[in-house]
């Protein structure tokens, strides 16, 4: 059996713990790899070595470091194809949208390679007699990230990219589901000309993730995940005197006026319903036509365009998806369903009991459609995070409006409109972090800055762009004055009250 190990001090590192976890092929079910757990004494070696690590780094200038991110991107797109087909063997994701996953990481890479200038303070010359004001941005320390398995490439590459060029060094302790990908993240650093210690990669489950919790020389956490786990890792952080930022689920809506573009909105729709499975935090899960009639015509085109989705493998080159990770998440989903139909829901179209000949173990899920959702409904209230479509049906514009207002989950929503006042209006009052117009999955890129609201998102901080910069440093400000220039009027007694500038 594939043992998969930790990446810690530039080097693979077998695990000591005596745990492992299983790593699927979703393909098929069978176990295709063991990955090692951490012991809380494992992961404190790895942030000792990245404390010893992170001082010499923080003292490399800017333009080198992002040198060093210059050339990863250079290797990653080198080995891009290979990287893919890893993430999609565990993932279960196709082939291009692996490539996707990949890709949307590397432009957080491209930002981060505008380090020098994003690090640049402020200075102001003058700001009494002979006194100058100047702020820097300081990295922290040593930092980490906790990742979902939804996104093994991007969501590590939101994080390290931006945290590594700032100079910190990143604990990465990754989805124990699909962790090579991000090791080969590790090894392509180290290729790239980054110090052993800077990028350290820590497999493990919640005993990794509380020791890097309770950990006094991890000064900052960044976590994405399911909201229980995401609430629970920002408690324990911040009550231990740490930057937490921790990115929930979700349960995004997409509000459809009379006057879309129905072609376009249905196309987008079930690319964004079913795409990777439903397992991507900005899917439309949900979505809420305006008015019967649009609700009708909505139904009538979706219906064809569902059943022309192909699943197949992940490498199938022709299927629009494939399975989902593991057995227990397919299991969950169906239950989702079963919830849904005994809710009063109608089940136009039923993924469940799909199989592949050949691949009777894989764990797939046919995509599904349900109509007069109720928002009473648990499973509309909840996550399923699968190829599952809920048609919840408004009868006005301010009723689609509350819908995901008053969610639970304030990730994404999109509306589909050629009305501007209308979609402007539903921008400015939604309750939700991120918003598309006809656009369906409206994920901010690299140089904005992705968050959601309400329980998908707990601290005060987005990920990547000027706000991870933020995120990953500290602000030191100097006040200096030179003796030199006391002739200028700089004062030479002692003062007992406090300097104002009057
Ligand atoms: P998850 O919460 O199960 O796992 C996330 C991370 O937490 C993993 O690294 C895992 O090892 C760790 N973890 C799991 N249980 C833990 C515990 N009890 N204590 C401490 N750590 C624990 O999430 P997942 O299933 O891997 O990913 C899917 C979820 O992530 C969905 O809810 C999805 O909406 C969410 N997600 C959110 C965003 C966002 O930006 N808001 C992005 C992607 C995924």
């Amino acid at each position: 059996m594939r043992a998969i190990d930790h990446f810690i001090d530039g080097a693979a590192v077998s695990g000591t713990s005596g745990r492992f976890a299983d790593v699927f092929d979703p393909n098929s079910g069978a176990v295709q790899a063991q990955v090692a757990l951490a012991s809380a004494a494992e992961m404190d070696a790895a942030i000792a070595s990245a404390v010893a690590a992170q001082r010499g780094w923080a003292a490399t200038n800017p333009q080198r470091r992002a040198r060093v991110l210059f050339e990863f991107k250079r290797l990653v797109e080198r080995d891009m194809d290979e990287l893919a087909a890893l993430l999609s063997s565990e993932h279960g994701k196709v082939i291009a949208d692996s490539r996707g996953d990949i890709q949307r990481g590397l432009e957080v890479i491209e930002f981060a390679c505008g380090i020098p200038h994003l690090l640049k303070g402020d200075f102001t010359l003058g700001a009494g007699p002979g006194i100058d004001v100047y702020s820097m941005r300081m990295p922290l320390g040593v930092v980490a990230g906790i990742t979902p398995f939804n996104f093994p490439a991007m969501i590590p590459m939101w994080m390290f990219g931006v945290a590594i060029a700032c100079g910190n060094a990143f604990i990465l302790k990754p989805s124990e589901r699909d962790p090579s990908v991000p090791v080969r993240f590790g090894e392509l650093m180290m290729e790239a000309g980054l110090p052993p210690g800077i990028l350290q990669v820590v497999h493990g489950d919640k005993a990794a993730v509380d020791a890097i919790l309770d950990h006094p020389d991890i000064k900052a956490v960044s976590f994405v995940g399911s909201s229980d786990i995401a609430h629970y890792v920002y408690s324990r952080g911040t009550a231990n005197a740490k930057r937490v930022q921790a990115m929930g689920g979700a349960k995004n809506h997409a509000v459809v006026l009379p006057d879309a573009d129905m072609d376009q909105t249905v196309a987008d729709l079930v690319g964004a319903a079913f795409g990777s499975a439903g397992e991507r935090c900005m899917a439309l899960p949900v979505v809420v036509p305006v008015g019967a009639a649009t609700a009708d015509t909505l139904r009538e085109a979706l219906l064809p365009e569902i059943a022309r989705l192909r699943l197949g493998v992940s490498t199938d080159k022709d299927a629009h998806y494939g399975p989902v990770v593991s057995a227990a998440h397919k299991a969950r989903i169906e239950n989702y369903i079963q919830m849904g139909v005994d809710e009063g829901a109608e089940l136009v179209v039923d993924g469940r009991g799909f199989s592949l000949q050949g691949r009777e173990g894989g764990f797939f899920v046919g995509p599904t459609f349900f109509d007069h959702v109720q928002s009473t409904a648990r499973s509309y209230q909840e996550e399923i995070f699968g190829p599952v479509l809920q048609m919840l049906r408004a009868e006005t514009f301010e009723q689609a409006l509350a819908l995901p207002s008053n969610h639970q989950y304030g990730n994404g929503v999109a509306i589909f409109t050629r009305n501007g006042p209308a979609a402007r209006e539903f921008a400015a009052n939604v309750e939700v972090g991120m918003v598309g117009i006809n656009v369906p999955i409206p994920v901010p890129v690299a140089y904005h800055t992705f968050g959601g609201w309400k329980r998908s998102a707990f601290g005060d901080s987005n990920v990547h762009g000027p706000e991870g910069v933020r995120f990953y440093t500290k602000i030191k400000t100097v006040t200096q004055r030179w003796p030199s220039l006391n002739a200028e009027g700089g004062v030479t007694d002692s003062s007992f009250v406090i300097p104002t500038m009057k």
